[in-house]
This record gives structure tokens, C-alpha cells and sequence, in this order.
């Protein structure tokens, strides 16, 4: 991966951007696509179009959603603390303990999430899943006057945001899902975008994901496009306790993962396994028998319906502080779109 590619992977980790609060993240994307795409808008929902040919009669959509979940600040206590909604899916057992970042209007507060240790919890209590409303954010404030100086109801939360390196080409941060897979979709643009183009090309840093795939259905509607691809992470199933008879085998390192099943096209499909298999891209393969929960769900039914695939990120850990993924398997599903887009003529036909 080049140097300019994995200082854009780390940029996006390491921007907050909670479904609904995504402008910080999408400064980041406008300001890095502004070097090779012909047009960069920004429609009234937050999403940001990067565009090759954006003139051209068939068009192409590529959805990378920019948000992660995150928290929302829904009261002050009296004693200075705060209490939070979730933004988006969390298992509150993620958040015991998890240093926090508290995004005001003066700029990044330092928080931890937690609730009373374990030696003060009843029998009880030590039986029982805990509820976020049993946890509290505590950013050293000493009073409600203190807390309601610095933070307002409605300001977003996120764990606190930071990239870390591992071995065998591993790395893991908060909000891989699916700051890794916008990166694909900017990579795989900027790579399209050295070749010859028949077809225009639109990469969206989609918004709002995570609260029920919004983002990608205004954008798609937007730009009217006959294909589309949707990169988002998936579960990767190689550690213990994840069933691989439904899940199948999805690991870590092994490459992009190609979905198949009904909401997707399955003239598609050929395509991005004969081009993986062409320029010997190692690649895996899923199947999934219902509608998606990532954009590729609207993309698909958008207007008269889109020729929709999806290329998935093996993620373990997703929607904790710990997600893991491949640099290898970013990088290559970055090769795989490209190749995929310099590879429409304007006059293929993905009826199935
Ligand atoms: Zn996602």
C-alpha cells in the first residue's frame, strides 16, 4: 500500500463522524479527491459524489458509508455526569470501561463510559446483561453547572478514535466498519481513474448508514445510476464461536469477499469473480439468502433498479472498539473495483 493511501486509512480512522454528525470525515474525503475526480459535490443529506465522467450515459455508483456508530448525549446529571442514546447498533457489554470522546462545539472532550466495580455489584447484578441506561459518561466534571459550560444535549460521542498495527499485515481501531471500506471506494477511484474510463464513475462516501442505510438511497436517487457497488464490511468467521454451517468461511487476509445471493446481480457477480481470477486477486467467497443491512440494499431498488454488487471486508470484532481487519484485503478489494470499472465498455448488459 502506498504511503499517501495508508495515511488516508488512518485520517479516516481517526476522524469522528457518528451517523448524522459526518461533516469532520467528509472534509477529509473532499479535500483528498479533489486531486484526481472531475466533480465534487456535496448533496443535501451530507453525501460526498467524487466523479470521473460525470457527463458519460452509463454510470457507475460506488457507496463507501463514512459513519460509525456512535453515542448522543440525551441528559446532564445532576452531579455532572452524562447519559446517552445509541446511535446505531451497539452491544452495550462493548462499552464497560472504553475511553470516550465527547464531541462539543469547543472541540474534543475526554470521557470514560462505565458503571460501579464489580466488587459493589449484588448477585444480582453480576447475572445481568447491562443496559446503557445503567452506565454513565464521566468527564471529570465536578457539577451539572460544570458539564452544561462544556457539552450540549444532542452532542455526538464516539470511543475514542485511534489506529494501532498488528502483525502479519493486521491492524485494528474503532469504526473499521466502514472507514475502511470508504477508503477502498476513494482508492479504487483514484487507481480507475489513471486508466481509460468508458462509463462514469461515482465514489460516495455515503452518510447515515447505520441508522437504516439513508445515505446511499438519497445519493443513488441523486445520481441515477444503472450499476452499483456497495463496500462495507462483513464478519469475518475465523475465531472461535461464530457458526461457519451458516456464516460460511471468512478469514482474515484471504481477500475481498464477493456476496452472493438475491440482492445482488448475478451478472455482477461473474464479472468481479472473472476479473479477480484475471488479475489473480485473491478473493473469497459468501452467500447471503435475504436483503443486506448495508447500502447495497437501497442501491439495488433505487429508481427502476440497479445492477448491484457487493465487495465485503472480512471484520472481526465489528461495532467494538477492537475491529480488525487485512490491510492486504483492503488494498486488493481497491484492485478488484478498479479493475471492475475500467472493465465496462458502456455497452455491457447486466440484465440477469
Ligand atoms: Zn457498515
Amino acid at each position: 500500500m502506498e504511503a499517501a493511501a495508508c495515511d488516508l486509512l488512518i485520517k479516516l480512522l481517526e476522524t469522528p463522524s457518528p451517523s448524522g454528525f459526518e461533516r469532520p470525515i467528509q472534509d477529509v474525503v473532499r479535500a483528498y479527491v479533489g486531486d484526481f475526480a472531475d466533480r465534487v459535490t456535496t448533496d443535501l443529506h451530507g453525501n460526498v459524489i467524487a466523479a470521473k465522467n460525470p457527463e458519460a450515459p452509463i454510470r457507475v455508483m460506488l457507496a463507501g458509508h463514512c459513519d460509525q456508530i456512535g453515542l448522543l448525549v440525551s441528559h446532564i446529571h445532576d452531579q455532572g455526569f452524562l447519559h446517552a442514546q445509541t446511535i446505531g447498533g451497539w452491544d452495550p457489554q462493548q462499552l464497560i470501561g472504553q475511553r470516550m470522546t465527547v464531541w462539543t462545539a469547543v472541540g474534543p472532550l475526554p470521557a470514560v463510559i462505565s458503571r460501579k466495580p464489580i466488587h459493589l455489584l449484588t448477585d444480582e447484578e453480576r447475572k445481568q446483561v447491562v443496559k446503557l441506561e445503567d452506565m454513565w459518561l464521566d468527564i471529570g466534571a465536578k457539577s451539572k453547572d460544570e458539564a452544561k459550560e462544556l457539552v450540549r444535549i444532542g452532542d455526538p460521542v464516539t470511543l475514542q478514535l485511534g489506529y494501532q498495527e498488528m502483525r502479519g499485515g493486521l491492524a485494528n481501531s474503532p469504526a473499521m466498519d466502514n472507514k475502511c471500506g470508504l477508503w477502498v471506494v476513494l482508492e479504487a477511484l483514484r487507481r480507475a481513474s489513471k486508466g481509460d474510463l468508458k462509463v462514469g464513475v461515482f465514489a460516495v462516501s455515503t452518510v447515515a448508514e447505520e441508522i437504516g442505510l439513508r445515505g446511499a438511497q438519497t445519493s443513488a436517487f441523486g445520481i441515477d445510476p444503472q450499476i452499483g457497488i456497495a463496500v462495507d464490511v462483513t464478519h469475518a468467521t475465523d475465531c472461535p464461536t461464530i457458526d461457519k454451517r451458516q456464516r460460511g468461511e471468512i478469514n482474515l487476509g484471504s481477500g475481498p469477499v464477493v456476496v452472493r445471493g438475491p440482492n445482488m446481480n448475478p451478472v455482477i457477480v461473474e464479472r468481479l469473480l472473472s476479473l479477480a481470477q484475471k488479475n489473480e486477486i485473491p478473493h473469497q467467497l459468501a452467500a447471503s439468502g435475504r436483503a443486506q443491512p448495508n447500502d447495497s440494499n437501497p442501491l439495488q431498488i433505487c429508481r427502476a433498479g440497479v445492477a448491484t454488487g457487493l465487495v465485503a471486508i472480512p471484520n472481526r470484532y465489528m461495532h467494538s472498539a477492537v475491529e480488525m481487519i487485512s490491510l492486504d484485503d483492503i488494498d486488493r478489494a481497491a484492485d478488484l473495483l478498479a479493475a471492475f470499472v475500467v472493465s465496462l465498455t458502456g455497452d455491457d448488459d447486466f440484465r440477469p
